[in-house]
């Protein structure tokens, strides 16, 4: 069995290790991963502290071949990594291909942030003196990732942590080593110096923790639950590091009498269900105004009935399994809810298929209220519910009724609905006839409200966790 160690300090160092499980074929073991100790991590954290000053004051250029370095050989393995994806996530190949390249593109596209280097100079209000304001890194940053975007979460935390000169110690999510060793790998093979990059795969409560709770950790970003986060922001916060959180969504679309049905359909199916409807940007909860509702049930549930359900590496497959058993049994459990509280109108049903894994049929929920358990918790599975309302002010009252702001939708043909949506609507990403998941790499990514906490992830906006600005007077 493959052997796959964390990378400390520019050494490959074994341990302890545990399994990589296949959710489509249980017995499928991918390979073997070590699992980083407190020691390591602490370890780790040093090797990042030694190599900040040095790696803080490379020049642009030599940060930017590294990281266009690094997209090169994401793209020169793309499909093995595709594949090493669906494998150990279960999202589709389709899915898991799209997800690669865009680790691929983020990883380019900060290569050129690196070179643009953000900057600005005032004149003083006082004569002769002249003011420079510039970014600088943050020193060590700890960055700490979910399973459901083994590659592409990494990617938009490595790529600008390191591309502005910041030394990194990474700690994936458990359930995905497999993408965040093969990244690791490609960093390391990429050249990059001893300590700039550190790989610790281990438990959340020590690993994790550790990051959070260090002195030697000078930021922390972290995507994952509500839950997690609460413990993330009492750790780092308190002991004044620098925090950037994303974090659940109960994701509303709403579909107005106007909008052409096709599209809304789709919009629907793609945002609630694809990717195993285990995307924060899902959109869980479908409020339908009343004159389109029972035309948009009957499609969807036409369109739930074309889905194929199983092996995310077999071709045809459209919706991969759950990711783990913990995973299944919550969404099992939400099915009961929702049928004590609503009408369960399809699926909902653990499937059996030619290998033993995480199999569901999708599940739509209808006549369910938005104070309904359902329609409140964040479930993170194949399941939406249906929420009947009379007109557009109450669509827009029921999508903002959430404790969580990461993406909205609409789907619409009017042109006063779609506007006052994307400015009325109180999420950080609105959407308009497409779906609430599905976000471009080059653009702000964030939520308001209990979806995230601190500045916006990618694009340009992620200089603003990733330095720190320095304001200099000078006299002339
Ligand atoms: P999780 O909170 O269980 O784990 C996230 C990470 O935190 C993992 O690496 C885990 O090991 C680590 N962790 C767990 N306990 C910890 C602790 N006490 N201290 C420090 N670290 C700890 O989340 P998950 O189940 O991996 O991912 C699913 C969640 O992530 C969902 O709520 C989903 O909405 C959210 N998510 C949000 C976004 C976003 O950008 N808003 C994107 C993807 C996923």
């Amino acid at each position: 069995m493959a052997q796959h160690p964390n990378l400390i300090g520019g050494e490959w160092r074994t341990g302890e290790s545990f399994p990589n499980i296949n959710p489509s074929n249980l017995n499928d073991v991918i390979g073997e991963y070590a699992r980083a100790t407190i020691a390591d991590c602490r370890d780790a954290i040093t090797a990042a502290r030694g190599a900040a000053k040095d790696w803080g004051l490379t020049p642009p250029q030599v940060r930017a071949d590294l990281l266009y370095k690094v997209s090169a050989a994401i793209e020169a393995e793309s499909a093995r990594l595709a594949d090493l994806l669906a494998r150990e996530e279960g999202k589709t190949l389709r899915e898991a291909s799209g997800e690669v390249v865009r680790a691929m593109n983020i990883f380019r596209f900060y290569a050129g942030e690196a070179l643009r280097g953000p900057g600005e100079r005032y004149d003083s209000s006082r004569p002769g003196i002249e003011i420079q304001v510039t970014r600088e890194p943050v020193g060590v940053v700890g960055l700490i990732t979910p399973w459901n975007f083994p590659i592409g979460i990494p990617a938009w935390k490595i790529a600008p942590a390191l591309a502005w000169g910041n030394t990194v110690v990474f700690k994936p999510a458990d359930l995905v080593p497999g993408c965040a060793w093969e990244l690791a790998r490609i960093i390391h093979e990429a050249g990059i110096p001893p300590g700039v990059f550190n790989l610790v795969m281990g438990r959340g409560t020590d690993v994790g923790a550790e990051i959070i709770h260090n002195p030697g950790v000078d930021a922390v970003s972290f995507t994952g639950s509500v839950e997690t986060g609460a413990k993330v922001l009492q750790g780092a916060a308190l002991r004044g590091a620098k925090v950037q959180m994303e974090m659940g969504g109960k994701n509303p679309l709403v579909v107005l009498a106007d909008a052409d049905i096709d599209r809304a359909v789709q919009v629907a199916l793609d945002g609630a269900y694809f990717g195993t409807g285990q995307r924060c940007t899902a959109s869980s909860r479908l409020i339908i105004e009343d004159a389109i509702h029972d035309k948009f049930v009957t499609c969807l549930i036409e369109a739930l009935s074309a889905q194929i359900v199983d092996d995310a590496r077999k071709p045809g497959t459209t919706i991969g399994p759950v990711v783990d058993e913990r995973q299944f049994e919550q969404d099992l459990r939400y099915i009961e809810i929702g049928r004590g509280e609503a009408h369960l109108a399809w699926g909902g049903q653990p499937l059996k298929r030619a290998t033993r894994g995480f199999f569901l049929q999708p599940a739509l929920f209808t006549e369910a209220r938005n104070d309904m358990v359902i329609a409140k918790e964040e479930i993170f599975g194949p399941i939406a519910a249906v929420i009947r309302v009379k007109d557009y002010d109450e669509a827009l009252a029921v999508a903002n009724d959430t404790r969580f702001g990461l993406s909205a939708g609409i789907c619409t043909t009017s042109l006063k609905y779609a506007q006052h949506f994307r400015r009325h609507a109180n999420a950080g990403m609105v959407m308009v006839n497409c779906p609430t998941a599905g976000v471009d790499y080059h653009t702000a990514f964030g939520g308001r409200k209990a979806s995230s906490y601190g500045s916006r992830e990618q694009g340009p906006y992620a200089v603003e966790f990733y330095t720190t600005v320095k304001t200099a007077y000078q006299a002339m």
